[in-house]
């Protein structure tokens, strides 16, 4: 993929850059397309570019279709001077309509060769999008016409503009990645995973990690990836470590026309908060109560530029932890947020086998923040490496604390990540910050290397010291290994 290229990588989070030639721009990835309603325009695409940094933003190209009012102004103009935007300008078909009201009356090439006509940067072609839980037969059925659809999206004349391949597929894993597969291979530019919206308003956040991850094995490294439809900033730090690098939002200015607040914890109303806990413009220059009496254009208004503010915040804060190696440390942070959001990034450490494969071999320091902690990818990597080291000697030590002259061999262990050799202490993962007061998922995740050590040597003798080891972890340690706990007495 020439218009895309990843400068660096966490987890499956990257840190990217999209090139749109026909705007004549690049845009950091990820980042989120602020919706905007070519009829009502909460906040101008101008001062978007202006105070808030967008550099891409989307509309829907259906809806000017449709319309009396902007249909010739945006044919006349172009997209850019209609909406007075500069940077690249993404645009949506009209498949969302289709989804809420059954039907529309523009076919693929209809509404790419509009696209193409009012200079939209990235168009969009007419795909079905499946709700979840549908009968795998009506899932099956829709996909095939989608990819049809795409199919005639490339033998579209479409010019210099980029153009998407949704994918679709309800929620059946193997669908998806099936789907995600076939988008790949139209050589179609951005891949927008579909009809995901059902799942983020019901909080199934669980479910969405197994879609998104689904799309990417079947996408591989190919993107960008948009998530289409995620708006909310609590989300954005799961959605970027599964390998989303696009997001869009209407959530900033619906939401404001609902008197609520976003913050990356989740959702407030104005009417419950005495206090603002942001330090954006408008929630340091006014209170709750200033704003609450406000007339409901203004007060509209600022809750959308508080929501902005926070939104393009957490876009910075996403980029920065994989920028530094700290996208999960951030996912965990924001998993505490919401029990949903919990059960999505555990649903995420399913698949940590899969996003091992991205991950940064060395980064600065692992901090284990919680019992999750003990499930990433970097724990995986150390157990599956324990075979590349050779053991010459009958007796070896496994011990949490020093070496001791009466065996052949000392290795240090260390939970969550279990034995390994003492010259490796100082590389990553093993300089982790641990607390001292370890949890037993950790212990049970190093029982596990231990175990896998022993495994990998039926004729090495071993002992294990462990510190205070839980019996749950101790269960997990196969039996010919002889155990001591560090501060027993031998
Ligand atoms: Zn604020």
């Amino acid at each position: 993929m020439t218009n895309f290229e990843v400068r660096a990588y966490d987890a499956a989070g990257r840190l990217g850059e999209l090139t749109v030639p026909r705007a004549g721009v690049t845009v950091e990835t990820p980042t989120i397309l602020p919706v905007v309603n070519p009829h009502v325009q909460t906040i101008e695409p101008s001062t978007l570019e202006a105070e808030f940094g967008a550099e891409i933003l989307i509309t829907n190209s259906y809806i000017l279709h449709g319309s009396d009012d902007l249909r010739d102004p945006a044919l006349d103009r172009g997209l850019h001077d209609l909406l007075d935007f500069s940077g690249a300008i993404m645009t949506d078909s009209g498949s969302f309509q289709l989804s809420e009201y059954g039907e529309i009356d523009v076919t693929t090439e209809e509404i790419l060769r509009f696209q193409r006509d009012i200079g939209s940067d990235i168009g969009t072609p007419v795909d079905i999008p499946t709700p979840p839980d549908v009968e795998r037969e009506q899932a099956e059925a829709e996909l095939a016409t989608t990819q049809e659809r795409l199919e005639r999206a490339v033998d579209a004349d479409t010019g210099e503009m980029l153009v998407t391949a949704p994918v679709q597929g309800s929620t059946y894993p193997d669908l998806r990645e099936r789907a995600a597969r076939d988008a790949k291979s139209t050589g179609l530019d951005v891949f927008p995973l579909g009809a995901v919206v059902p799942l983020m308003n019901e909080y199934r956040y669980a479910d969405l990690a197994d879609v998104v991850a689904a799309c990417k094995r079947g996408l591989g490294e190919s993107g960008p990836v948009h998530l289409f439809g995620a708006g909310h900033p609590m989300m954005f730090a799961m959605a970027a470590a599964l390998g989303c690098d696009l997001f869009d939002s209407a959530a900033y200015a619906l939401y404001a026309r609902d008197d609520r607040y976003l913050t990356v914890r989740g959702t407030e109303h104005l009417d419950d908060m005495e206090y603002f806990p942001c330090h954006c413009p408008v929630c340091t220059d006014h209170t709750p109560a200033e704003l609450a009496g406000m007339a409901e254009k203004v007060r509209g208004e600022l809750l959308a530029r508080h929501n902005l503010h926070v939104t393009y915040g957490e876009i910075r804060t996403v980029r920065q932890a994989i920028r530094s190696g700290t996208l999960l440390e951030l996912v965990d942070a924001r998993a505490r947020g919401h029990p949903t959001m919990l059960d999505g990034y555990r649903a995420l450490l399913d698949h940590a086998e899969q996003l091992e494969r991205t991950d940064r071999v060395s980064k600065g320091t692992f901090f284990h923040t919680s019992a999750e902690s003990a499930r990433r990818p970097e724990v995986l990597r150390h157990h599956e490496r324990l075979d590349r080291f050779d053991i010459d000697a009958d007796e070896v030590l496994l011990t949490e604390g020093g070496s001791n002259d009466r065996y052949d061999e000392t290795w240090g262990v260390r939970p969550p990540f279990g034995p390994y050799p003492r010259e490796l202490g100082d590389t990553y993962p093993l300089t982790a910050e641990v607390p001292d007061r370890t949890d037993r998922a950790a212990q049970e995740a190093a029982a596990d290397g231990v175990a896998r050590l022993v495994e990998l040597h039926p004729d090495v003798s071993f002992t294990l010291v462990h510190d205070d080891w839980a019996a749950t972890a101790l269960e997990r340690v196969p039996q010919r290994v002889r155990l001591r706990d560090l501060h027993a007495r031998e």
